[in-house]
């Protein structure tokens, strides 16, 4: 058993640095230098790195499909969050959680860590869409000058951005794997 004997333990990328660490999952001796926290302990890089080829699976076609299917799906939700109200609040999350599915399936369950925060970046400015062509028009036609002609347009502007944001936020964390 080494632990007996540590002083003889070196890292095996720095052959002079002693040390009492060891990577956990392929055992060799790691300095503090090359040692790389995670939360199951110490890890040489090259175990990282490992697994981190396993998490990234996306292909470079899967971000525009991502992109184009959060998007429109959360742009054709925004119109029927109109319609229902004030339950869009409700509606939101159960709108970005079909999104997340859809682009889960449409992707085949590939994923990467750049995914989540992609597609829920696509689907925020979907559902925002037709509020921004909204927000032209007020600009446009509040005529020149007058900032307070803008404040009506401006406040039913709210509810369509708290809608895109808790949409947007549910595909996130949809994605990521955390459950809410
Ligand atoms: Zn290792
Ligand atoms: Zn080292």
């Amino acid at each position: 058993m080494s632990d007996f004997n540590p002083q003889s333990m070196v890292c095996y990328n720095h052959p002079k640095r002693e040390t009492l660490l060891r990577c956990n999952q392929c055992e060799r001796p790691i300095c503090t230098a090359c040692a790389v926290h995670t939360p199951t302990g110490y890890r040489c890089k090259e175990c990282v790195r490992g697994q981190q080829k396993k998490f990234d699976t996306a292909l470079w076609w899967d971000y525009p499909l991502a992109i184009l299917t959060a998007g429109v799906l959360a742009f054709v939700s925004t119109f029927l969050a109109r319609i229902v109200g004030f339950f869009m609040l409700i509606i939101a999350p159960v709108a970005g959680m079909i999104i997340a599915e859809a682009v889960r399936r449409i992707l085949k369950k590939r994923r990467s860590k750049k995914l989540p925060i992609i597609t829920a970046g696509s689907a925020f400015l979907g559902a925002m869409l037709p509020t921004l062509s909204t927000l032209i028009l007020v600009v446009l036609f509040s005529g020149q000058g007058q900032v307070t002609n803008l404040l009506p347009g401006l406040l039913s502007m709210i509810w369509p951005v708290i809608f895109a944001l808790l949409v947007s936020s549910s595909v996130y964390f949809r994605l990521k794997g955390i459950r809410v």
